[in-house]
């Protein structure tokens, strides 16, 4: 099974298309996420992270940091383009239910 093609479908059957943050929340909790400084989460962060990234992502429930590694980038990317196809390709209105 191929992990974008599952998400497109997760995309499809919420509409997450619609959603104008699609990081604003926690993956863990789904509460709300905010986004934090470094100072304030450095000390849970593996030693690369902390070297590479200066912003984060703190759940304000479980307090899980969330910072824009590769995966990050690869499903922004991913929802953008599904974004993109939302705008161009709108469904016609169901003639039927006129
Ligand atoms: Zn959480």
């Amino acid at each position: 099974m191929n992990a974008d093609h599952q998400l497109l479908e997760l995309v499809e059957a919420f509409d997450l298309r619609e959603r104008p943050a699609p990081f604003s929340r926690c993956l863990k909790c789904n509460a709300p996420v905010r986004s934090v400084e470094r100072e304030l989460v450095e000390h849970r962060l593996p030693k690369y992270t902390r070297l590479e990234y200066d912003r984060f992502l703190l759940c304000e429930h479980c307090e899980s940091v969330y910072w824009p590694g590769v995966h990050f980038a690869r499903l922004r990317s991913l929802v953008e383009s599904v974004s993109a196809e939302s705008a161009t390709s709108k469904a016609p209105p169901d003639r039927e239910a006129q």
